[in-house]
């Protein structure tokens, strides 16, 4: 490959009247926002280098059926699986609104797809691949390269980064890039529940990152713990063989479904010959406990001396979610907030910063950004959110993808994508087992279906 001294020089291509910056960026994951990432870096012109730990592309859409050796997920020393996904996972957004803007994700019939509005997780695994592939990002891509450090090469100099990434093979090796986005997913390190007695309590506990077939469960009474996607997707799975399930939230979820299936407060503790005693005084004998508590942010290879941190699981600072001020715009997150539409997030955020590296748009400076990111954390304390929901949207109806689409000088997003968004969220938290295949999706897209969807939380 070219070295950094070379594309210092080859840096600055005019373009008309534009100089435009050249970097070479190495992007972190191929799983959707690597993928997306790097083929917005490279149409900007940059030279992109993808690492991928895994063997192919498609992150937490890489079915994989093997669980982790401590299935609730503590254990450091553990050998980590990278995705979450379970054997029996549809979408839970449906195909208009989980594509790209130029690469729709369209039933493809006739090549065994899954031509349903709301897919198995197979076809979008197929998707991606055919979106890699297409694209060419594909052959951007160095897999089974897991990388373990990033760290910039002269402290205080912060276009110059240090990749380093480990093979396979075991072999170590690294380069020097002038920009890094990371793409590494945020759906792989597990928050689990806490409440007196759960060590020492004797049944099975297991994180939803490990929860893959019902079967275990067979005849089982279970307690699932949120009541959030994760949490009541997998409590109809695990009722197709257990005998009883019991989610225990702090919120209640509307029921459309019927035996074997109960609501209760959260836990208030463990006794150690198996019973559960939740919060309104209620309990029960359990077999398994699984916890559907939510992921952590996770940055092993980070090394950048405090400036940004994983504090109760808000990444902080970072302006606009992606860039930490002091080190922008060579260093950048994306897929950082949730609660939003996935694919359409990436891809605008992804073409952001390919933008901003190349300096056709221009970042506030490094005080204005600092306060920007004060003004925000203000904002959320001032609804009430706590620290730990910073990254979730939705505090106003996509504010901040409509920004992102008045950064890039994109039309404003059509109201179908959003009400389609809030429609689907509301579906997949009410327990509507049927509302997935009855929905007539090509009408909302025509617009003839409208106001939709209540709640944004
Ligand atoms: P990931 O897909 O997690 O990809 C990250 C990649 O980075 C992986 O390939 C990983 O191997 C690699 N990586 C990590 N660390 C390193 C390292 N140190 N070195 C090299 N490579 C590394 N979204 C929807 O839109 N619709 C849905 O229906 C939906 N359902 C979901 C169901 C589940 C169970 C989960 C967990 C998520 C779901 N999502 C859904 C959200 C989903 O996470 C996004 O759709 C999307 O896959 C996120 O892509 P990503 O690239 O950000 O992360």
């Amino acid at each position: 490959g070219l070295s950094t001294h070379h594309w210092y020089i080859a840096r600055f291509i005019m373009t008309g009247a534009m100089a435009q910056r050249r970097v070479k960026a190495a992007v972190i994951g191929a799983g959707m926002s690597g993928l997306v990432a790097a083929r917005e870096l490279r149409r900007e012109g940059h030279h992109v280098v993808v690492f991928e730990k895994g063997n192919e592309v498609g992150g937490t859409w890489v079915y994989d059926p093997r669980i982790e050796s401590d299935p609730s997920g503590l254990d450091p020393a553990r050998e980590v699986i990278h995705s979450s996904m379970y054997k029996s996972l549809r979408v839970n957004l449906p195909r208009p609104i989980m594509g790209f803007s130029d690469y729709p994700f369209d039933a493809k019939p006739g090549v065994g797809d899954d031509p349903r509005p709301f897919p198995g997780h197979e076809a979008v695994l197929r998707f991606l691949q055919g979106f890699a592939a297409d694209s060419g990002v594909v052959e951007l891509v160095r897999f089974g390269h897991e990388v373990v450090r990033i760290e910039r090469a002269v402290e205080g100099r912060n276009d110059e980064w240090v990749v380093e990434w480990r093979t396979r093979d075991g072999e170590a090796s690294a380069e020097v890039f002038e920009a890094v986005v990371v793409c590494n997913g945020k759906f792989t390190e597990p928050r689990l529940a806490e409440f007196p007695g759960r060590t020492t309590w004797r049944g099975e506990q297991i994180h939803s990152h490990n929860y893959r077939v019902p079967k275990p469960y067979k005849d089982k009474i279970v307690v699932i713990i949120g009541n959030g996607p994760s949490g009541i997707d997998i409590a109809k799975d695990v009722l197709l063989a257990a005998k009883e399930v019991h989610l225990a939230s702090r919120e209640t979820t509307t029921f459309k479904i019927h035996g074997g299936l109960f609501q209760h407060s959260p836990i208030d503790h463990a006794e150690e010959d198996g019973k559960i005693v939740f919060q309104d005084g209620s309990s029960i004998y359990v077999d398994a406990i699984i916890h559907c508590s939510g992921y952590k942010y996770h940055f092993p290879f980070l090394k950048t001396n405090e400036i940004v941190n994983v504090d109760d699981n808000c990444v902080a600072p970072l302006y606009q979610h992606v860039f930490p001020p002091a080190l922008a715009p060579w260093l950048s997150f994306i897929a950082i907030p949730y609660r939003t539409i996935t694919f359409l997030l990436s891809e605008l955020q992804s073409r952001w910063v390919a933008k901003i590296l190349s300096g056709k748009i221009q970042l506030p400076s490094k005080e204005d950004m600092t306060s920007s990111v004060q003004e925000y954390y203000q904002r959320i304390e001032a609804v009430g959110w706590p620290k730990r929901h910073t990254h979730r949207l939705q505090l106003e109806k996509f504010d901040y993808e409509n920004w992102l689409v008045g950064e890039l000088g994109l039309p404003p997003l059509e109201k179908w994508r959003q009400n389609m968004y809030f429609t689907s969220f509301d579906l997949l938290t009410t327990f509507d087992e049927n509302g997935r295949d009855t929905w007539d999706v090509e009408k909302w897209m025509k617009g003839e279906e409208g106001g939709g969807g209540g709640s944004d939380n």
